[in-house]
């Protein structure tokens, strides 16, 4: 072994390495009210220094933590376990959101320890039978198409609050566009239910 090769195994480099491997095979937190994070781009495939627990890690959280600090870059187990909302006292979904405001089960759950989402203005985070519902992610027609009876509900609500009943807004939603649906699931009875904004 040369010389270098030792020093490099008795030094930091090689830490900083296990550190990492071990960071790497570490399976991505589950959440319960946003199942695919990857998916709805709240989380990246990036490899960080979170700010929170200081260790390297393969995922970036990618949308905004409310709190007075910049908290950045931040890993996805720092939101999952509590401890970037407590250390910086912040949440990712604001606790008066509409749909939060009946408290339903889930909330601390939802506002403190799930990754958030971005919307145009006002994100809201919907509920159903009495729990948070499951965020799936940005929507537009082509993807609303196919579930309009299970959103009817809500997509008459979305036509009677615009006044389109006869060209319905929800008609010209798109997921990378404005406005945008944002499609949640009950967890109790999986039914769809769907917010929108635009600018
Ligand atoms: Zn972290
Ligand atoms: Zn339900």
């Amino acid at each position: 072994m040369s010389k270098s090769k030792k020093r490099a195994a008795a030094g930091d480099t090689v830490g900083e390495g296990v550190f990492q491997h071990r960071a790497l095979g570490e399976p991505l937190p589950s959440f319960r009210y946003h199942p695919d994070p990857l998916a709805t781009g709240a989380l990246v495939a990036e490899e960080i220094d979170c700010v929170v627990c200081d260790l390297r890690r393969p995922y970036r959280y990618a949308q905004t933590m409310y709190a007075f600090d910049e908290v950045e870059p931040l890993c996805p187990w720092c939101i999952a376990d509590g401890s970037a909302a407590e250390r910086h006292d912040g949440c990712f979904t604001d606790s008066a959101a509409p749909g939060l405001r009946a408290k339903p089960e889930g909330f601390a759950e939802v506002v403190y320890r799930t990754p958030g989402y971005a919307g145009w203005q006002q994100e809201d985070w919907l509920a159903h039978c009495g729990e948070c519902c499951a965020y799936l992610g940005p929507v537009g027609w082509k993807e609303i198409e196919p579930l309009q009876k299970q959103l009817a509900d809500d997509l008459a609500r979305i036509a009677a609050e615009t006044r389109t009943e006869v060209d319905p807004i929800y008609r010209h939603f798109h997921r990378d566009g404005n406005p945008t649906g944002y499609l949640f699931r009950c967890l109790r009875c999986d039914g769809y239910r769907l917010h929108w904004d635009g600018t």
